[in-house]
């Protein structure tokens, strides 16, 4: 059965994305605190995807994001925020998150994310095989990695189906909508600013000069573009 984290301290909140975790069909590992789930998460690890609360009694969200992504590229992270203010939003994806949840949220929400997100980390569907070179770009769709030169760049889930989206259009100018609808699904009703902060964090990995990209350009007032 597909697993699914819940770390939430507010019990009522947690028992309620619990019951629909089970609902949908989700084995549901629980934790009250950041350092219970992190315990978890070692135990469990074939769980696919996280849900963090940022306001904990320990440590906050943002770093269990971070203390996850230390060692774990692969997972998927929906942070559960009860501010609106973009910051959170921001913070939540620079630290690793793929997405993120504004409560008060609806159970179909939710799990639409969680169904989203495990879709992406799932096996590549059919047709697709092997590798990719686009100059110093190596892109494995079987493994779901990415090589530059040689060296393995550590990618999340939507890094990577970022990626391969630049590598599979290169040339191609892309709206942030189209990144939005093609990476985050159509049902995603989140903001485009969820793309920048994406391209932004992808950036730092592959650029040669972050403060120059080449390989990522941007199409003001538009999109964005890949070539090599
Ligand atoms: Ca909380």
């Amino acid at each position: 059965m597909k697993k699914v984290l819940i770390l939430e301290d507010e019990v009522s909140i947690r028992s309620f994305v619990v019951i629909n975790l089970k609902r949908a069909g989700y084995e549901a590992i629980e934790a009250g605190t950041g350092a219970e789930a992190l315990e978890k998460l070692k135990e469990n690890p074939d769980a696919g995807v996280a849900i963090l609360d940022i306001m904990l009694p320990d440590i906050d969200g943002f770093e269990v994001c971070r203390t996850i992504r230390a060692t774990n590229k692969s997972i998927g992270i929906i942070m559960l925020t009860a501010r609106t203010q973009e910051m959170d939003k921001v913070t939540g994806l620079m630290t690793g998150a793929d997405d993120y949840v504004t409560k008060p949220f609806s159970p179909a929400e939710l799990t639409a994310r969680i169904d989203a997100l495990y879709r992406r980390i799932g096996p590549d569907g059919g047709g697709e095989s092997g590798e990719q070179q686009q100059g110093p770009f190596l892109l494995n769709t079987r493994n779901r990695t990415l090589e530059k030169n040689g060296k393995r760049i550590k990618l999340t889930q939507v890094e990577y189906a970022i990626m391969k989206l630049f590598m599979q259009n290169p040339g191609r100018a892309l709206s942030r909508e189209d990144i939005l609808t093609s990476v985050w699904g159509r049902d995603f009703d989140g903001e485009l600013k969820i793309v920048d902060v994406n391209i932004r964090r992808l950036r730092i990995k592959i650029e040669d000069d972050t403060a120059n990209p080449t390989y990522i350009t941007t199409i003001w007032g538009f999109g964005y573009k890949w070539g090599v």
